[in-house]
C-alpha cells in the first residue's frame, strides 16, 4: 500500500500513478459495505455492491483505469447533463433557463414538495427530476424514440459510438415509476410540459436506461473540462457557454442534496446517478509545483453501493482522496 506524503515531482510517471490508483481503489472498495445498491427501481438491485472502478483521462493523453471498469451500467441521472446540453443547443440557453431555474434545492432529487413550494413556477434546476422531465419535454421530436435520438446523437458525438438501452432496466424503471409520474402530472397541471406527458416520461425512462461505461463518463468529463472541446479529436462538441453553465450546475446541483459537501471536500463539478456512476470534471489548473493531471482531466467512477443521498459511497470517498492528493479542486 502506498501511504504517507507523496512528493509528486518525482512520482509522475504512468506506472507509479497506475499503482497509486490501484492501491486506493483496493482500499476504498472496503467502503462499499457502508452503503446499499438502489432498490426503488427493482432491476438496479441486481448490481454487485462490491464493484468499484475509475477511469481518468487527461488532457496530456494519459489514461488510467483501475478496478471494475469493464462492467456496463445505466447512466441514470447523469443523462440529465446530456439532455440539458441538448435542449440548450436545440432551443437556446435563454429559452431553457426561462423555464427551468438554476438553484440548488437541498432536497432529494425526486422530491415533490419543493416544486409546489417554489414561488416562481418553474422547477429549481435541470438535475432534479422535475427539472429534468421538463427539459426532456423540450427536446426535438414527436415520439419518445425521436426525442431519445437527440440524446443518443450527442452521446455518439462525444463517445465516438452510439450507446444502446438496457431494456430490462428501462422496463423496470417504467413499471416502478409512480413518483416520476406524480411529478409529471404536477408539471402538466402547471403548464410546464412542452410535449405529451406519456411521451415525455417514456423518453425520460429511456434516457436513464442508456448503457454506459466508466470510460465513457471520463470522456464526457474530459470534454467538459475543456469547455466543450474534445482534445482527442480536436473538435468542438458543445458550445463553450453551454459547457460552462453545465459545469456551474454540476458544481451546485450535481450531487443532489450533498452538492455543498462535495464542492467543499472534493471541489470539482460532478454529476452522479443511482446506478452508482459519477462524472467528475477537473479543469486545467495553474500551480507552481508538479501535480498529476495539471492540464486537466475527466474522471468516471462506478460504484453501485450508495450512501443515504443516493451517491456512490466508495466512489465519493475515492474521488475525495484523489482530488485532495492531486489538488484537483477548482477553488
Ligand atoms: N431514473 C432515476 C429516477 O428518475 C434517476 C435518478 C437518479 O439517478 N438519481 O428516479
Amino acid at each position: 500500500m502506498v501511504q504517507g506524503i507523496v512528493n509528486w515531482s518525482t512520482e509522475l510517471n504512468e506506472e507509479w500513478l497506475q499503482n497509486y490508483v490501484d492501491d486506493w481503489v483496493a482500499f476504498y472498495r472496503k467502503h462499499t459495505k457502508d452503503g446499499e445498491v438502489a432498490s426503488y427501481i427493482p432491476k438496479l438491485q441486481e448490481a454487485n455492491p462490491h464493484h468499484l472502478g475509475i477511469t481518468i483521462i487527461g488532457n496530456n493523453g494519459l489514461e488510467i483505469s483501475s478496478g471494475d471498469v469493464e462492467i456496463p451500467f445505466t447512466i441514470q441521472s447523469i443523462s440529465k447533463v446530456i439532455s440539458f446540453i441538448v435542449a440548450c443547443m436545440e432551443r437556446g440557453v435563454s429559452y431553457v433557463l426561462d423555464r427551468v431555474d438554476v438553484e440548488p434545492t437541498g432536497e432529494a432529487f425526486n422530491s415533490i414538495m419543493h416544486i409546489e413550494m417554489n414561488q416562481v413556477k418553474k422547477p429549481f434546476n435541470p438535475f432534479v427530476n422535475a427539472g429534468a422531465i421538463t427539459i426532456t419535454s423540450m427536446l426535438n421530436g414527436n415520439t419518445s424514440d425521436e426525442k431519445l435520438a437527440s440524446i443518443l446523437n450527442m452521446l455518439e458525438k462525444m463517445l465516438g459510438y452510439r450507446p444502446v438501452l438496457d431494456v430490462d432496466i428501462y422496463e423496470s424503471e417504467r413499471d416502478s415509476s409512480m413518483r416520476n409520474r406524480a411529478i409529471g402530472y404536477y408539471l402538466l397541471e402547471t403548464g410546464l410540459l412542452e410535449s405529451d406527458l406519456n411521451i415525455t416520461l417514456e423518453t425520460y425512462f429511456k434516457q436513464c436506461s442508456i448503457e454506459i461505461s466508466v470510460h465513457d463518463l471520463a470522456k464526457i468529463g474530459l470534454i467538459l473540462a475543456n469547455d466543450g472541446f474534445d482534445p482527442q479529436r480536436n473538435e468542438e462538441i458543445i458550445p463553450r457557454q453551454i459547457a460552462r453553465i453545465t459545469k456551474a450546475l454540476m458544481l451546485t446541483c450535481g450531487m443532489y442534496d450533498a452538492s455543498g459537501k462535495f464542492a467543499t471536500y472534493v471541489g470539482v463539478p460532478a454529476k452522479s446517478g443511482v446506478s452508482g456512476g459519477i462524472i467528475a470534471v477537473a479543469p486545467p489548473r495553474v500551480r507552481d509545483e508538479a501535480m498529476p493531471f495539471l492540464s486537466g482531466c475527466g474522471i468516471g467512477v462506478f460504484g453501485p453501493s450508495l450512501d443515504d443521498k443516493g451517491n456512490s459511497v466508495a466512489g465519493i470517498r475515492l474521488l475525495r482522496h484523489i482530488a485532495s492528493q492531486w489538488d484537483l479542486s477548482i477553488f
